[in-house]
């Protein structure tokens, strides 16, 4: 948290209790919240926050490099604490979203290019869902 604490003040991102929380959140576990699923989580504990504010700190947080915006539920827009990178597994019937280790393969394809960043991502249905019987896959 120190380090993300410095990278923001690097940024000139300013550290408001909001920010602050809506960060401390997504750290808490390996988990890939919606800008709404936060505002919901928080609304408890910070009264006067409100969904743009939620909407604006994850901008900030993310334009400092904080927090990563996953685009690969097209239903929806996920957010998650700047771990170091990795691939996810979304599940088609429940939705959520899981980590797992990145393949870096093909990178030799691209001799002469140099790649900045991955989004790696893999669907289907998780264990849970696949165990479940009421659920239709
Ligand atoms: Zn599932
Ligand atoms: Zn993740």
């Amino acid at each position: 948290m120190e380090k993300m604490l410095e990278r923001l003040r690097e940024k000139k991102v300013k550290a408001t209790p909001q920010r602050l929380a809506v960060l401390e959140y997504l750290r808490s576990g390996y988990i890939h919240p919606s800008a709404e699923e936060i505002y919901k989580k928080l609304k408890p504990l910070c009264p006067s926050l409100s969904l743009a504010t939620v909407y604006n700190t994850l901008e900030a947080l993310v334009d400092a490099g904080a927090v990563n915006r996953l685009t690969i539920d097209a239903r929806r827009t996920n957010y998650e604490y700047g771990r170091a990178p990795h691939a996810h597994f979304l599940c088609r019937v429940c939705g959520e979203i899981y980590d797992m280790p990145i393949r870096r393969a093909g990178a030799a394809v691209l001799r002469g290019h140099k790649i900045e960043k991955t989004w790696q991502y893999h669907q289907g249905v998780c264990r849970k869902c696949l165990k479940s019987p009421q659920k239709k896959i």
